[in-house]
């Protein structure tokens, strides 16, 4: 995917931007999404799940690293903010929820890329003042 960079100047714009690459997607698809607190993770998702038909709400997992939303296609939504490292945890961890019927997203997603054979596209969002992100995606 060559890279492309837009800059959003609201949450619902970055939600279209997440819907945009949503369209492209197929299941088995792995999306990481990169980038500080607040810079627009999850509202980047959040817009992209949508578009795949998901209608509840899309927040980050607290107490797990990972949840599935909507069906036809799954969607696996992962943040991997307090996972630190995958040393020591059970391999199958990223498998459970990343299975090549379902798309995913995975916030914080350093401690997974090594694992990854899938990578569909790497979603970059910087903070730019105010309500201004930058998002790349590579
Ligand atoms: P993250 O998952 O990266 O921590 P969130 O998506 O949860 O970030 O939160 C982003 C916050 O910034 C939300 O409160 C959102 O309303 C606000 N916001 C303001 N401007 C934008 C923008 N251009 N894109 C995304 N979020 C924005
Ligand atoms: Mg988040």
């Amino acid at each position: 995917m060559p890279s492309h960079v837009k800059h959003t100047n609201g949450p619902g714009e970055t939600e279209a931007a997440g819907a945009e690459l949503a369209g492209r997607l197929t299941p088995g698809d792995v999306v990481l999404v990169s980038g500080e607190l607040g810079s627009g993770k999850t509202t980047f998702v959040r817009g992209a799940c949508r578009a795949l038909g998901v209608e509840g709400p899309v927040t980050s997992p607290t107490f797990t690293i990972g949840q599935v939303l909507g069906d036809s296609p799954e969607i696996a939504h992962l943040d991997l903010y307090r996972l630190g490292s995958l040393a020591g945890e059970d391999p199958a961890l990223l498998e459970d929820y990343l299975t090549p019927d379902r798309v995913g997203f995975i916030e914080w997603p350093a401690a997974a890329e090594p694992e990854l054979e899938r990578v569909a596209a790497r979603v970059t969002l910087e903070h730019e003042g105010g309500d201004r992100r930058r998002i790349t995606v590579a």
